[in-house]
C-alpha cells in the first residue's frame, strides 16, 4: 500500500472521501429487516399471492467469493465479494457493486430486494441484483485497485453476463471500475464472442459504450421527480431551499440540478464533516472543492451532525448510506419533503416518525431509479448499436420516472397509504401478475 497518498490524489474524489472514517455513523434497523418490515406491510394490506410471497421474501442466488490480489508491496491479500440475484421474473438481474469496507452479505440482500422492486415500478425488463467487495478503497493505490476490480469480476466469472445480470456502479464505484470489469468480462471471453459482451456491465464512459447522461442520471431523475412533487404541492422551486447528504455522484448532481431551478443549498454533509451557509452554497464551486480536497469540510463554516440535521429547509436528500433517518434522528428534522437518493436512508422506525411528523417522503425505490432506468437505456442502445444523443436520454428519463411518480402517488391515494407502501404496492402487484401468467415450472 505504498503511495497511497500520491496515488490517490490521480484518482477520483470518492476513493479519498473514506479517509476520515465515518462522519454520520448509521444505527437502527438493519437493512434486510427493514425489506422485510415494508414487503411485509405492503403484503399484507393488498393481500399478496401467498406463492408469489413465499418466491419473493426470499433471494434468488448468494454468491460470496474470496479471492487474492497482490499489494504493491509485494504481500498478497485476500478479499471478500459478494453478488446477490433476488429476483429475475422481469429480466435479467441488475444492480450495482459497491466497495465499502462494512459491506456484508444481509445489506447486499436488502439491496438487491430495492433493486427488484425499482425495476418493477419502473416498469424496466430488469431483475435485481447488487454485490460488492468489502474493504475501503481509500486505504489502497490505484493499480491495486485495478487488480482487485479486476480480480473479483473473474472469481464472479459467469455469475454475472450481458444477458444474465449486470453490474453498475454504486458507493465508491465509478465508470472508471466499469471500464476494468468490461475489459476483464472480455478478456475472458472468446474473441468470436467478444462484441456480443459490451453491455456486461452499465454506467461505462462513454468511449467505452457508456450512454449520455448515465453519470448524473440518478441525481437527474430525482431532481425531475421533486419538480413534480413541487408542482403539486405548491411549492416554488425558485424560492426553495435544500439540504443534501453525501456529495458523490447522486448527491452532486441532484444538488447541481436542483440548483439550476431556483432552488438554494444551504447545507450538505459528506464524510468529512457538514457544512452551512444560510446564504447559500455554490453547487458548482463545492463539486470542484469536493473533487479537489476529497469532502465538503472547508469549503463553508462547519457544523456538526445534529446542527447539520435540524437545519430549516423545504427539502432534504439523503445521498449517502442507508439508516441516516431512524427514531433517533427523524425527530430532528424541519422539512417538508424528504427526496431518497441513497437506498435505505429511512428506516422502518424513521418512516414512522416522520409520517406522524407530516414529512412527506419520496422513498428510495421510486426517487432513486434514474440510475437503473439510463443502465437500461445504455444496455439498450449497447446491444442496438445505436447511440442516443443527451436530449433523447433525458427525455425518455423524464417520461419513465415520472409514469412510475404517477403509479405511486395514485396507489397511494387509492389505498390511503404512505408512498413507500404505496410503491411496494405497485412493484409487488406486477410481480404477482407475472408469476400469475407464467405459473411455477414445472
Ligand atoms: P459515492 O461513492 O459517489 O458518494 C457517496 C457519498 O456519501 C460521498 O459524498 C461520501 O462522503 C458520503 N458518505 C459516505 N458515508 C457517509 C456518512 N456516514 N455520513 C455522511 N456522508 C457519507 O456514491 P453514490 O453513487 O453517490 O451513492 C450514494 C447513495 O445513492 C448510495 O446509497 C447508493 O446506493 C445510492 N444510489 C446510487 C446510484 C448511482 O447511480 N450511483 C443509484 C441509485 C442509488
Amino acid at each position: 500500500m505504498a503511495d497511497t497518498l500520491t496515488l490517490l490524489e490521480q484518482v477520483e474524489a470518492p476513493w479519498k472521501a473514506d479517509l476520515r472514517g465515518h462522519f454520520a455513523s448509521a444505527s437502527g434497523i438493519p437493512p434486510y429487516e427493514a425489506v422485510r418490515r415494508q414487503f411485509d406491510r405492503a403484503a399484507d394490506l393488498m393481500g399478496l399471492d401467498s406463492d408469489v410471497r413465499k418466491i419473493l421474501s426470499t433471494t434468488m442466488n448468494e454468491i460470496v467469493v474470496h479471492f487474492p490480489v497482490r499489494l504493491d508491496d509485494g504481500h498478497v491479500a485476500m478479499f471478500t465479494g459478494y453478488r446477490v440475484q433476488h429476483n429475475n421474473a422481469l429480466g435479467p438481474f441488475k444492480g450495482g457493486l459497491r466497495y465499502h469496507a462494512s459491506l456484508e452479505l444481509d445489506e447486499v440482500r436488502a439491496l438487491a430486494a430495492w433493486m427488484t422492486w425499482k425495476t418493477a415500478i419502473a416498469r424496466i425488463p430488469f431483475g435485481g441484483a447488487k454485490g460488492g467487495v468489502q474493504f475501503d478503497p481509500s486505504r489502497y493505490s490505484r493499480a491495486e485497485l485495478e487488480r482487485i476490480t479486476r480480480r473479483f469480476c473473474y472469481a464472479l466469472g459467469q455469475n454475472i453476463g450481458p444477458e444474465y445480470d449486470i453490474p453498475a456502479p454504486d458507493v465508491n464505484t465509478n465508470a472508471q471500475i466499469m471500464a476494468w470489469i468490461l475489459d476483464t468480462y472480455l478478456s475472458t471471453m472468446s474473441p468470436h464472442d467478444r462484441q456480443r459482451g459490451m453491455h456486461v456491465v452499465t454506467g461505462k464512459p462513454v468511449e467505452s459504450g457508456g450512454s449520455l447522461g448515465r453519470e448524473k442520471a440518478t441525481g437527474q431523475g430525482i431532481v425531475f421527480l421533486i419538480q413534480r412533487w413541487a408542482k403539486e404541492a405548491g411549492l416554488d422551486l425558485a424560492c426553495a431551499t435544500f439540504l443534501v447528504q453525501g456529495y458523490g455522484n447522486v448527491g452532486s448532481w441532484a444538488a447541481r440540478l436542483l440548483a439550476r431551478s431556483g432552488a438554494k443549498l444551504i447545507a450538505v454533509e459528506d464524510v468529512t464533516g457538514a457544512i452551512r451557509d444560510p446564504d447559500g452554497i455554490d453547487t458548482e464551486q463545492l463539486a470542484e472543492h469536493v473533487g479537489r480536497h476529497g469532502g465538503v469540510a472547508g469549503f463553508a463554516p462547519g457544523v456538526d451532525h445534529e446542527t447539520f440535521l435540524s437545519t430549516h429547509a423545504d427539502i432534504f436528500i439523503p445521498a449517502a448510506m442507508a439508516n441516516q433517518i431512524t427514531a433517533a434522528t427523524a425527530p430532528l428534522l424541519d422539512v417538508t419533503l424528504v427526496a431518497e437518493g441513497a437506498n435505505g436512508p429511512t428506516d422502518p422506525d424513521g418512516d414512522t416518525v416522520l409520517a406522524r411528523r407530516g414529512i412527506h417522503v419520496i422513498p428510495d425505490i421510486l426517487c432513486n431509479s434514474g440510475g437503473v432506468i439510463v443502465s437500461y437505456f445504455e444496455w439498450l442502445q449497447n446491444k442496438q448499436g445505436d447511440y442516443w444523443e443527451l436530449e433523447e436520454v433525458d427525455r425518455k428519463l423524464q417520461a419513465k420516472i415520472t409514469a412510475a411518480y404517477d403509479r405511486v402517488r395514485d396507489m397511494a391515494q387509492r389505498r390511503n397509504v404512505d408512498w413507500r407502501t404505496a410503491a411496494y404496492i405497485v412493484a409487488l402487484s406486477h410481480l404477482e401478475a407475472v408469476y400469475k401468467e407464467r405459473g411455477i415450472f414445472p
